[in-house]
């Protein structure tokens, strides 16, 4: 139960949203909103909480409240986002428009890694294609010194028009120059470069290798410093490679712990077993439960050490988490004088059986019937029987196997 529902409400979620369903609601929302404007964010703050499972932890329990109390823990602050900006940029690419005047633009792709690349780490070798500062020319355009001031715009790159709404009354119109197309130079045809033909720059295909360090999460970017797109007289963007973690068959990853669930026969939950489970690098763990120490279903036991390798401490690893299930024998397992014996080892029943005092006259006697409509109408048309006293009675018959 959680303590309010603010944020999710922001989202437009329910409160048991999965990582996924809030992924999608953000974004979803994220496109719809300018992201200079307040709705964005609200939804990226609490987008921010929700994705991070020990930030929504702290807000299930304690509300909004918690979060700016900062009962967020302390120690290894990684994964979490600056700003709304930022938590756009990773979404949408592209940088903010101010970034846009300092840089060239950053490049943004996703990538899908399978858990045991955050778990062992993984090389990546990308195909990029990106603007680049031709190499002739060295972003110029031309030969040195052949670049001539445009006379349109003076040099400025914009064009200021005066545009007449009333006698007496001007308004001032600024455009990108149209002659220089805000370059404010001008080459001459027989100057441009050859290769660009004074584009200065030109589309350039790059192999990038990524690498991703054990313990990496879902959603987390690497910025590669200045692999994004160049422009002339800007600083080159940045390459972002934001990690998007398949599902994983065996195991499911919650901040540094790993969780799995094993099956057990009853037998084995009752009297020990040892059990092999292949590790994400393919060790083989052997699980033992000793005789005697019973495993009831749905019993969570832990391994320590056995999780997930954290970021940049990867000899320290958080715990795996097993949650048994337990299988009971299929119905007639045993023969019924063989169940008498089984019985004597039991524990026993918490009320003795009355049969000798029990007096008909006092007790209804109800059977159990499976709730499933369909399998019952099959079973009763094969087991329907009438006992001495006339009274309809069906046998329970379970044969789920
Ligand atoms: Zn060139
Ligand atoms: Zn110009």
């Amino acid at each position: 139960m959680v303590k309010e529902t603010g944020f999710y409400d922001a989202l437009g979620v329910k409160p048991n949203a999965t990582p996924d369903e809030l992924k999608r609601a953000y974004r979803k929302l994220a496109l719809k909103y300018h992201p200079d404007k307040n709705p964005f964010k609200e939804i990226s703050q609490a987008y921010e909480v929700l994705s991070d499972p020990k930030k929504r932890e702290v807000y299930d329990r304690g509300g909004e409240k918690a979060i700016k109390e900062g009962g967020t823990g302390g120690g290894g602050s990684g994964g979490g986002f600056a700003s709304p900006m930022d938590l756009f940029d990773l979404f949408f690419g592209g940088g903010s428009r101010m970034q846009r005047e300092r840089k060239g633009k950053n490049i943004v792709n996703q990538i899908t890694v399978k858990l045991e690349d955050l778990y062992n780490g993984a090389t990546r070798k990308l195909n990029v294609q990106k603007n680049a500062l031709c190499e002739r020319c060295e972003g110029r355009g031309s030969r040195k010194g052949a670049a001539q001031m445009c006379m349109s715009c003076h040099g400025t790159g914009m064009q200021v028009r005066m545009h007449q709404l009333l006698p007496g009354m001007v308004q001032q119109v600024s455009t990108v120059c149209v002659s220089c197309q805000g370059q404010g130079q001008r080459i001459s045809q027989k100057d441009r470069c050859k290769s660009c033909g004074g584009r200065k720059i030109m589309r350039q295909k790059k192999i990038l290798e990524v690498h991703i360090d054990k313990g990496m999460r879902d959603g987390q970017k690497i910025v590669m410093n200045g692999e994004g797109d160049q422009e002339p007289g800007l600083e080159p963007g940045d390459f972002i490679i934001v990690l998007d973690q398949q599902e994983h068959p065996q195991f499911t990853r919650k901040g540094d712990d790993l969780i799995t669930s094993v099956e057990l026969q009853l037998v084995e939950a009752l009297c020990g077993f040892k059990k092999p489970l292949r590790t994400l690098d393919n060790r083989t763990l052997l699980i033992i439960a000793h005789a005697g120490e019973l495993i009831r279903p749905g019993d969570t036991k832990c391994v320590m050490n056995e999780g997930m390798p954290m970021h940049r401490r990867p000899f320290d690893k958080g715990r795996l988490i097993i949650n048994f299930s337990v299988v009971f024998p299929p119905a007639n397992f045993l023969p019924t004088n063989k169940l008498k014996e089984l019985e004597r080892y039991l524990p026993d029943k918490l009320e003795a059986e009355q049969s000798e005092s029990m007096d008909d006259d006092l007790y209804i006697y109800a059977d159990l019937e499976d709730c499933d409509f369909e399998n019952r109408k099959r079973r009763q048309h094969q087991y329907h029987y009438m006992d001495e006293d006339d009274s309809v009675r069906t046998g329970v018959q379970c044969q789920t196997s």
